[in-house]
């Protein structure tokens, strides 16, 4: 046996709204009865203009971030999926890579048991509103895949929408789960899945596989 030689691991990232969990936006918008929440970025293209409307429509609820983690810690992830992602935490690690905040992923990673997360941050004021937000990195699922990478893992990618596309075409391996089928229509290089099942039976196939 060489002593020394570089060997890859396989690794898996997932994305987590659609893939493990709701939409944290529109299922809070449902909870608060607030309907403008309900706008992504199919109807406001820019993410920041977006992001401005809906911390001023909190403050205008007076919604300040204990009140938003506790209706957000009333959603449940989806169904299958904690059994779904303990049964691949037990096959390899996994780290999920969101575009949504440490702080409104916070309630629904308790129920998921903990997972490695990286994400963005709120700004909180001492009074606990939220008054902005910072993204830690733009693009920054396509650039976390990277760095795996060049840490010498082979990666395998889930995720169900445009801003997984790059994290996809990024990593070694690359499928769909849940996405709209005009989103797969356009990335006909994803096999889609719609089942924790199908996906698991896929991402195991796919760590067995050497590079
Ligand atoms: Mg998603």
């Amino acid at each position: 046996m060489a002593i020394g030689r570089e060997m890859k691991q396989t690794i898996v990232t997932l994305d987590l709204e659609g893939v493990l969990v709701p939409e944290i936006w529109i299922a809070f918008a449902e909870k608060t009865g607030i309907s403008e929440l309900r706008l992504t970025t199919r109807d406001v293209p820019d993410y920041d203009v977006l992001m401005q409307g809906r911390l001023k429509l909190l403050d205008q609820h007076g919604l300040r971030l204990a009140d938003i983690q506790e209706v957000i810690g009333t959603l449940a992830p989806l169904e299958g999926a904690k059994k779904f992602l303990d049964e691949l935490r037990v096959r390899t690690q996994v780290i999920i890579l969101s575009d949504t905040f440490e702080e409104f992923a916070q309630p629904l990673m308790k129920q998921l048991g903990w997972p490695a997360i990286l994400c963005h941050r709120l700004e909180i004021a001492e009074d606990g509103r939220i008054t902005g937000y910072r993204l830690r990195q733009s693009n920054q699922k396509q650039h976390a895949v990277a760095a795996l990478k060049s840490l010498n893992y082979r990666v395998i990618a889930a995720g169900d929408s445009f801003n997984d596309t790059t994290m996809l075409s990024e990593a070694d391996k690359g499928f769909f789960f849940h996405a709209p089928e005009s989103i797969r229509a356009q990335f006909p290089q994803f096999t889609g899945f719609e089942k924790y099942d199908d996906l698991l039976k896929a991402l195991t196939d796919a760590l067995c596989e050497r590079n």
